[in-house]
């Protein structure tokens, strides 16, 4: 389906954003354009389509790169507004849409509006983010959420000659292991407290720890806490 035959432009009648103050939006998109990435992802537009052609999410979604490059390009702050609200998260960040002629990477033009949206606790990131939270807290307290279930030679070329064995029993973890989550972890890879320590510091250096915190602060205390152990025992202070 084509980005013409689903989609609906919206425009700035932008339902519901009308409470939010211009100036507020304005300073969400300077933050947008002041991010050192932002240069190198939009030189213009086209509007030849092979972006929406390329993109797997306009297919099932009213969403389409062109709109995001094109409300970038002509700074249509109430638009850039309406779509760090909605359109942005229904981006799957595969980066197809990078076959652009014009050299525009809309796929990253997206990751900017996401973390902006994150740093500023926009509800729509709030949202979105929810459905993450369990797998936020396993990834940073235990460094993995793979499980011998999920293992699959094809799939992990790179996780040494272990797993063909491992996957050659698929179907024998798939019926051992409970599907809740976090009972897996225990029979998951088992991450060194040195490894996941090193992870954690990059979350922090990084600033993802802060984003975390913007969105849930329930999630952030918890990893901190799981954490203060680990990091005591390798004698870091934070
Ligand atoms: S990165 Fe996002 S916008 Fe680009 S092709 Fe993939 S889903 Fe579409
Ligand atoms: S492919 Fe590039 S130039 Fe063409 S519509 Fe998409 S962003 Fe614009």
């Amino acid at each position: 389906m084509t980005e013409t035959a689903t989609s609906h432009y919206k425009r700035p009648d932008v339902a519901g954003y009308a409470e939010v103050p211009y100036a507020e939006k304005e300073r969400l998109f300077s933050e947008v354009k002041e991010d050192m990435r932002f240069s190198d992802y939009l030189y213009g537009c086209y509007e030849c389509g092979i972006c929406v052609a390329a993109c797997p999410s306009a297919r099932f979604y009213d969403f389409s790169p062109r709109r995001i490059a094109q409300a970038a390009a002509r700074e249509d702050v109430e638009l850039i507004y309406q779509q760090m609200q909605e359109d942005i998260w229904e981006c799957s960040q595969c980066f197809s849409c990078l076959r652009c002629p014009r050299g525009n990477n809309p796929g990253g033009i997206i990751t900017i509006m996401r973390e902006v949206a994150i740093n500023n606790g926009l509800a729509s990131a709030k949202q979105a983010m929810e459905g993450y939270s369990r797998i936020i807290y396993k990834i940073m307290s235990t460094g993995t959420q793979v499980s011998p279930d999920m293992l699959q030679a094809d799939a992990f070329p790179d996780w040494g000659p272990e797993t063909a064995d491992v996957s050659a029993n698929l179907d024998l973890w798939r019926r051992a292991l409970p599907s809740e989550t976090m009972h897996t972890t225990n029979t998951g890879w088992d991450v060194a407290d040195k490894t996941l320590v090193e992870l954690y510091l990059i979350w922090f250096h990084t600033g993802a720890l802060d984003m975390i915190e913007e969105i849930d602060q329930g999630l952030h205390a918890i990893l901190q806490e799981v954490m203060e152990e680990c990091l005591e025992d390798e004698g870091i202070e934070l």
